[in-house]
């Protein structure tokens, strides 16, 4: 989680980085010119109420006493009044100005991450830490943003404060001006200590920030709670917790103590520095060898250089921590997708929806695409997913054993004629949903080719083939949102009659229409809780609103009651009539009715035909459809 500043000492800012960064903020750069401009206004107007004071103490009072002539006061009084208000008006504009192209590029950088993310392959999903990958676009890309506006604003800012500020001090009196250069490091290397500390203190603090609120998104939705609860696990889930907030606790403790130690550290050497500038100064006016109102001046002015000074000897960890931001986001940025499209790709058109699984070959792929965002080994895995790999040999894949890099499909060899129904059946790992994931591109066969309508998969767009399939899976995901939006989302221009035709022929209309709100009620997580048979239902809608041409389905495991399962056979008649479908197949009238079975073992086809020719072979079908019927007759 960023960069831990106590590690940096040794680190060199990567040039290759800071160019890319920069390249990065191209389209600023004009934006940018005009920023330091406005810094370099700002430092002026800065050092000129100094030199106004001056003015005043050293002519404009003196003629006063001798003439009685007001005019100089009153006019330089005004200008510093003006200073003033200038100075405040360039404050807000610089703001708003470094505040634009920060969150500009910000912007960028986070649609062009949000972007390549969601077009990563499944496997990524799988592989990855979701709360990492949160965590880096959110907090990765905001130290990058603070890199751009803060750090490097505050550099080029603290560089033209101090320049001017020096050059200033220096021609109204250079020799105590050395001086006080001379007394700074006595101040600035205490100050330079509990700053890195303070640093550090604000890492640890926003980590362990990161960690608690990473457990209460993990303990408070609905399935983590429901997990915490029956399992009876509350005491544990509180100490766990407690211990975090304590954390939390000390860490803002230690930092309240050394931000204010830091300030106070700030206040104390600035206060000894005017008091020196007095004392030897205060000489000097009584040798005669300066003015009064250049002593005022210069006491004035010593107060600017300070903070300036001790940013910049920070300046090398801020900028070091900035760019490990970057570092991380364009690791992101820079991981190669292994779907992207290929030149010329060809869209589909009118699919008619034959598919070819030509000697198709399979093994899941176990490099990890971001290695820093690799799920932890140890930590248990949330889905269902079996993660390869996951025998703990971290980054390098290559070492996997045989269990995660063994082929999962072995030379399938399969045509599925257009309009067919066709049945994936077999123990449970042998391989169906693999197969059926290969269809619409979500991983790419290892040897092998899929095509449908004769066009290999890996040449079509990956937009126009997922418009020709449509994916039905066991429990499918509704989005928080109306059921009109949701079914929606397969067709964004579908009138609200088309969607009550498509939940008519999905046998959803009639439960949509007794809730209170129709179809606007809210489903997903936090809405109304539609059991397994709507939702597969509603997903039966959504994917008739989309029409494509061919259909991949699994079905739902869990037994359906009878009526449930009455009306999704009902919906599955009329969803499936007229394409090409593949369902994984639990239930006897699916499997019964299909044109063609593919019996799957162990990543082959060991058997195939229709439910008649299968059962008259014997086997492998024959024995499971025995077991299937054992069941059905139970529930019944
Ligand atoms: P089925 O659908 O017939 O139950 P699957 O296709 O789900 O079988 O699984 C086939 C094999 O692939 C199983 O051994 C399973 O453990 C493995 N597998 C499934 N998903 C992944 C994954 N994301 N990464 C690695 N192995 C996987």
């Amino acid at each position: 989680m960023g960069a831990d500043p106590s590690q940096l000492g040794d680190a060199r800012i990567d040039g290759q980085i800071i160019a890319r960064v920069f390249r990065f903020a191209r389209p600023y750069r004009w934006m940018l010119a005009g920023f330091v401009v406005v810094l370099i206004l700002e430092a002026l107007v800065g050092v000129a109420p100094a030199l106004l004071f001056k003015q005043i103490i050293d002519d404009a009072i003196p003629e006063g006493i001798k003439t009685g002539d007001r005019v100089s006061l009153h006019w330089l009084a005004g200008l510093a009044v003006a200073v003033a208000l200038a100075a405040a008006f360039l404050g807000i504009f610089e703001r708003w100005w470094s505040a634009r192209i920060g969150e500009g590029v910000i912007y960028d950088l986070r649609v062009a991450v949000f972007d390549h993310v969601q077009r990563m392959p499944v496997a990524f999903f799988t592989r990855t830490q979701t709360g990492a990958l949160i965590s880096r676009l959110n907090n990765d890309v905001i130290g990058a943003q603070r890199a751009l506006t803060v750090t490097l604003g505050s550099v080029v800012s603290n560089a033209i404060v101090l320049i001017t500020t020096l050059v200033v001090m220096a021609r109204l009196e250079w020799r105590l001006t050395m001086l006080t250069l001379l007394a700074l490091p006595l101040f600035l290397i205490p100050a330079k200590r509990v700053g890195r500390r303070l640093r550090v203190i604000t890492r640890t603090q926003m980590d362990l920030n990161a960690s608690m609120s990473a457990t209460m998104t993990e303990r408070f939705n609905i399935s983590g709670a429901l997990l915490v609860k029956l399992f009876g696990r509350l005491d544990q889930e509180r100490d766990g917790f407690a211990e975090r907030a304590a954390g939390v606790r000390d860490t803002g403790v230690e930092a309240a103590i050394y931000g204010r130690t830091f300030f106070l550290a700030m206040g104390f050497v600035s206060a000894v520095a005017t008091a020196a500038v007095y004392w030897i100064g205060g000489a000097l006016v009584i040798d005669g060898t300066i003015e009064v109102g250049t002593l005022v001046a210069l006491a004035a002015l010593v107060t600017r250089l300070y903070g300036p000074l001790t940013s910049l000897t920070n300046a090398r960890v801020d900028l070091l921590s900035a760019v490990v931001s970057f570092e991380r986001v364009f690791e992101i940025l820079d991981a190669p997708n292994p779907l992207e499209d290929r030149p010329g790709a060809v869209e589909l058109g009118a699919v008619v929806g034959q598919i070819e699984f030509d000697d198709v070959w399979f093994r899941y792929p176990t490099k990890p695409m971001v290695a820093t965002l690799e799920l932890d080994p140890n930590v248990a895995v949330p889905s269902n997913h079996v993660v390869s790999g996951a025998d703990g040999d971290g980054a390098d894949g290559d070492s996997d054993g045989d269990r995660a890099g063994a082929f999962v499909l072995r030379g399938v060899q399969a045509t599925i004629e257009p309009g067919q129904m066709v049945a994936l059946v077999g123990p449970s790992g042998g391989g169906k949903s693999t197969l059926s994931s290969l269809v619409p591109r979500l991983y790419d066969v290892t040897e092998g080719a899929v095509r449908i309508d004769g066009v290999d998969v890996r040449d079509a767009t990956q937009e126009s083939l997922r418009r020709a399939i449509g994916v039905v899976t066991q429990d499918p995901h509704l989005f928080h949102d109306s059921i009109a939006n949701n079914l929606r989302y397969a067709r964004p221009e579908a009138t609200d009659n088309e969607l009550e035709e498509a939940c008519r022929s999905a046998q959803i209309h009639d439960v949509i229409a007794r809730l209170p709100e129709g179809y606007a009620t809210l489903v997903g997580d936090r809405g109304y809780r539609m059991s397994g048979g709507e939702k597969q239902r509603l997903a039966i809608a959504r994917m008739l609103i989309k029409d494509p041409a061919v259909v991949i389905l699994d079905e739902a495991t869990s037994h359906l009651d009878s009526e449930n399962e009455a009306l999704v056979q009902r919906a599955l008649a009329e969803g499936l009539s007229g394409r090409t479908s593949l369902v994984i197949a639990h239930r006897l009238s699916t499997i019964t009715e299909a044109d063609l079975i593919l019996v799957i073992d162990e990543g082959r086809i060991v058997q195939r035909g229709t439910h008649h020719q299968l059962m008259q072979l014997g086997g492998l079908y024959a024995e499971l459809y025995r077991t299937l019927v054992g069941d059905e007759s139970l529930l019944n």
